[in-house]
């Protein structure tokens, strides 16, 4: 295990130095990173199939393209989102200026997660140094093809002395965080994500966490089956089924289960073929331990479309579990893999009790036509993001916040927002030496008449 101590403390002299704070040096490096990404899509292509067996098309959708946005962004957007922003005054401060400062927070940690283990890493960056800060990259050990490019690349593309990756799993992780940072940026599951805040309170530093949690689907009774099924399905079963935001759980009516389920088949016949094992588009799950996991959680529960697997391969057919209770162990915990339960329920109001029984939800999905149903499942629970009528896109539009609230993490990046999760903001004001006369009424000794002016 590296000496991060020394690592840290090297990158402090150097964030000191004021290196990474020139809208310069942020301009050389976001470029970097872009062809960083340009240069070397193949290859990361490869590693992501190696590792999660994604198709290179949901690779060029859903990691690259999302990075290489956020960084084009960056770049068109960082000379105005440096730039102080004057705030209103009152008449006493007329004559002063005051405003809020962008500045870094320093030297910056940030975790990711082996799912979508590209775009984990490399988005935070682009926040990291838009803002101006120096930046420890820990890529997921379980993606770890991935893992080994980023370790690679990152030191021939980028500033060695502000940005470093260290790869390794959780002796590396637990190291990392006995030491102090200016910010940690973690993505993972909820528990771990308690760990890695104890470990950041002992220093007070401030922590952005990305988690997951259930994140439930209500579809309502008069929605286009056809339609919901396609875009339900597209969310749920990309990357595996692994992806934090993939709809967890689905309520709905009895009537619609049945119309829903029939339109399953057709659908994944539709994506995948007669036997989706034999598709390139359907990926495997990480490892050993997740397809256990997986393959568990179908325990007790009636398998209504797929529930074929294939341990020698990590293949989890898509499956839809039907009629499931609240009290299965499918309901117990996020699926986070290719099973998609079903829970009855008699209306929305029922489906919204449900889900605030339960920990706040990264994202929410509602398919309706019904203005009323929308409003009332909108106004009556919380979640990290809500999309009416489709899935998982949300995440694509880098003007939305994106980020959990509660149990599904806090603090929120992509875009804009990136760069406001790196960066403190400051408040500053400016007076002159003049004017004293103005500042006699606050002084000592207090009296009653300058109390009552
Ligand atoms: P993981 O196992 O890759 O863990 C994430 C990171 O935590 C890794 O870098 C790992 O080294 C580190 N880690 C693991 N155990 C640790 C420990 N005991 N101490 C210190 N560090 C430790 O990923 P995961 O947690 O399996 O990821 C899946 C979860 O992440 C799901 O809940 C998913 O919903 C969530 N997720 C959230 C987002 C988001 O953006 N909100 C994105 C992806 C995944």
């Amino acid at each position: 295990m590296g000496n991060f101590g020394k690592m840290i403390s090297d990158m402090r002299v150097v964030f000191r130095s004021g290196r990474t704070k020139g809208v310069e040096w942020r301009v050389a490096q976001l470029t970097a990173l872009l062809k960083l990404l340009d240069d070397n899509t193949d290859n990361l292509c490869d590693a992501l199939y190696k590792d999660l067996r994604k198709h290179k098309m949901e690779s060029a959708i859903m990691e690259m393209n999302v990075t290489k946005n956020d960084i084009v962004l960056a770049l068109n957007n960082i000379h105005n989102w440096m730039k102080p922003a004057q705030v209103d005054r009152d008449l006493i401060n007329k004559t002063n200026s005051a405003y809020v400062r962008y500045e870094p927070m320093g030297v910056t940690l940030v975790v990711g997660a082996w799912n979508y283990p590209v775009q984990l890493i490399f988005l935070p960056l682009v926040g990291a140094i838009a803002a101006g800060n120096c930046c420890i990259l820990k890529p997921s050990e379980m993606a770890a093809n991935v893992a080994t490019m980023v370790e690679e690349l990152i030191p021939k593309y980028m500033d060695q002395e502000c940005i470093k990756v260290v790869n390794g799993g959780i002796p590396e992780t637990t190291a990392l965080l006995t030491e102090r940072f200016d910010l940690v940026f973690y993505t993972g599951n909820s528990s771990v994500a308690r760990i890695v805040m104890a470990a950041a309170a002992k220093y007070l530093t401030p922590v952005v966490l990305e988690l997951g949690g259930k994140s439930p689907v209500y579809i309502d009774t008069g929605a286009d089956i056809e339609v919901v099924a396609r875009r339900l399905l597209w969310g749920k079963y990309c990357n595996a089924g692994q992806t934090c935001i993939a709809p967890d759980y689905v309520m709905c009516s009895p009537e619609t289960q049945e119309k829903l389920i029939e339109k399953v088949k057709d659908v994944l016949k539709e994506f995948f073929g007669e036997n989706p094992k034999t598709s390139d588009s359907y990926g495997r799950i990480i490892n050993e331990r997740h397809f256990q996991r997986v393959k568990k959680l179908m325990e007790g529960a009636t398998v209504a479309v797929g529930g074929e697997v294939d341990e020698g391969e990590k293949y989890i057919a898509p499956t839809v579990l039907r009629d499931c209770k609240l009290t299965d162990i499918v309901m117990q915990e996020e699926v986070f893999g290719p099973l998609m339960p079903i829970v009855t329920v008699r209306d929305h109001n029922e489906a919204l009790n449900i889900i605030n029984d339960r920990e706040k939800p990264l994202a929410m999905y509602i398919f309706s036509n019904d203005k009323d149903v929308i409003r009332d499942l909108k106004e009556g629970t919380s979640s990290g993001s809500l999309l009416v009528n489709d899935t998982v896109v949300q995440a694509g539009l880098c003007t939305l916040p994106f980020g959990g609230v509660g149990n599904s993490g806090m603090g929120a990046y992509h875009g804009k927002f990136s760069f406001d999760a790196f960066s403190h903001k400051r408040a500053v004001m400016e007076k002159s030496l003049g004017m004293e006369a103005v500042n006699a009424l606050r002084y000592p000794p207090y009296t009653d008449k300058k109390l009552s002016w």
